[in-house]
C-alpha cells in the first residue's frame, strides 16, 4: 500500500518494511511490506489488536530487531538517508539524536538503582561528550519542567516517583537530544485513565513545542482521536488503512477499521459489545489474497485469491480491499453497494 504524493516534506519514508521471526515450524511474518510516510511535525497513530506488528514494525525502523527476529526486506529512509544496513555505531548516533524511543513500559525501563539526573545525564553525554556537562543541571531541569515534574525529581530514585511520573522522565529522555522523530510505543497503556490523560497532554505539548515529528502506537482509538493527525491502521503484519483521523472516525472504509471503530464504547447509546468474528490466520502461513479475509463480513471469491492493492477512495485516505473500484471516470464505488458512490 502507497501513499499518495504530498506537498509536506517527509522525514521517515518506510518502503516494504519486512520484519520476520524464525521459528522452527517456518518463519513468523510479524511487519509483512508497510508503507507509509511521515511528514514535517506530523503524528501518526498507528493502530491494531495486540501482535499486529505494530510494536515490530517500530523495531524496524529503529533498527533494533534482534534475533530469531531480522528485517527481511525493504527501506526506512531517515530525511533521505537509508538506515538498512549502516553499522551499529552509527545507528547508535542516530538514535536518539534524530530518532527517539519511549518504550513499551518506558517506566520499567528506569535503572532502579539511579538517580533521574544521572540516567538523563548519560543520555546527553554518551552523545555530546564531556563538553555537555557544563550546565548540565539546568538542562535538565529544564527539561523535567517541560515534561511538568518539579525539580526535586532530578535527585530522586524511580521507586521514589509515581507511574505518571516514571513515563514523563521517560518522556524527558527521549526529547533531551531534541530529536527529529519521536516513537511512542503504548506510551500510556499502562497507567490509569486519569494518568494516562496527564501523560498524553505532555507528550502533545511536548511535540507542539519541540515541533517533532510523532508515531504513536496504541489501541485506545479514543485517545488516538485526540493525539494524532493520521491513523495507519495494521492488522496481521500489514497496513490495510491510512487517513487522515477525521476522515479515518467519519467514514472508515476497511471492513477491520470499521470494526475497530465500532468498538469504541458510547456514552450516548448502550450498545452491545462488537466482536470481530472468525479467526486470525496462521501467521507463518498467510492465506493468499487477503489478510482479513478469515474475519471479514463481506470477503468475496475474489479476496481469496487476489490480495488487494492500496487504493486512494479520497485524497490522503488509502484502503487496501477489493470492496473499493476507480469507475472510468475516477470516482470510487463500493461494490458492496454499488447503488451509491463512496
Ligand atoms: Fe474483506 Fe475482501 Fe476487503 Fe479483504 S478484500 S477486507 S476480505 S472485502
Amino acid at each position: 500500500m502507497t501513499e499518495s504524493k504530498e506537498a509536506r516534506h517527509p522525514v521517515l519514508k518506510v518502503r516494504d518494511l519486512k520484519v520476520y521471526y524464525e521459528t522452527p515450524k517456518g518463519d513468523v511474518l510479524a511487519v509483512d511490506g508497510i508503507n507509509f510516510d511521515l511528514y514535517e511535525g506530523e503524528t501518526l497513530g498507528l493502530v491494531g489488536e495486540s501482535g499486529c506488528g505494530k510494536s515490530t514494525a517500530a523495531m524496524g525502523i529503529l533498527q533494533l530487531v534482534v534475533p530469531p527476529g531480522r528485517i527481511a526486506g525493504g527501506e526506512v529512509l531517515l530525511e533521505g538517508h537509508s538506515l538498512l544496513g549502516l553499522p551499529e555505531n552509527m545507528l547508535r548516533s542516530i538514535r536518539w539524536i534524530k530518532l527517539a524511543l519511549i518504550p513499551q513500559g518506558a517506566m520499567n525501563s528506569l535503572n532502579p538503582t539511579m538517580k533521574v539526573c544521572d540516567q538523563i545525564k548519560d543520555v546527553i553525554i554518551a552523545h555530546e561528550g564531556k563538553r555537555a556537562r557544563k550546565d548540565i543541571r539546568q538542562r535538565i531541569l529544564k527539561l523535567l519542567a517541560t515534561v511538568g515534574l518539579p525539580g526535586r525529581v532530578y535527585d530522586m530514585y524511580p521507586h521514589e516517583l509515581s507511574g505518571g511520573m516514571k513515563q514523563r522522565v521517560c518522556i524527558a529522555m527521549a526529547i533531551a537530544l531534541n530529536p527529529t522523530i519521536i516513537i511512542a510505543d503504548e506510551a500510556t497503556s499502562a497507567l490509569d485513565v486519569v494518568v494516562q490523560r496527564i501523560v498524553a497532554q505532555t507528550l502533545l505539548k511536548v511535540k507542539q513545542a519541540l515541533g517533532v515529528s510523532m508515531i504513536m502506537i496504541g489501541h485506545d482509538m479514543g485517545l488516538m482521536a485526540q493525539m494524532v493527525d493520521r491513523i495507519a491502521v495494521m492488522y496481521a503484519g500489514k497496513i490495510v488503512e491510512i487517513a487522515p483521523v477525521a476522515d479515518l472516525f467519519a467514514n472508515p472504509r476497511h471492513p477491520y477499521s470499521q470494526l475497530l471503530i465500532e468498538s469504541i464504547p458510547s456514552l450516548k447509546e448502550r450498545k452491545p459489545l462488537k466482536i470481530t468474528e472468525g479467526i486470525t490466520h496462521d501467521p507463518r502461513n498467510p492465506p493468499p489474497g487477503c489478510i482479513f479475509q478469515l474475519r471479514c463480513p463481506f470477503v468475496m471469491d475474489k479476496c481469496r485469491v487476489v490480495a488487494p492493492p492500496g487504493l486512494e477512495v479520497k485524497p490522503g485516505q488509502i484502503v487496501a480491499c477489493h470492496l473499493y473500484q476507480e469507475n472510468k471516470d475516477g470516482s470510487m464505488v463500493n461494490v458492496a453497494n454499488a447503488a451509491g458512490n463512496t
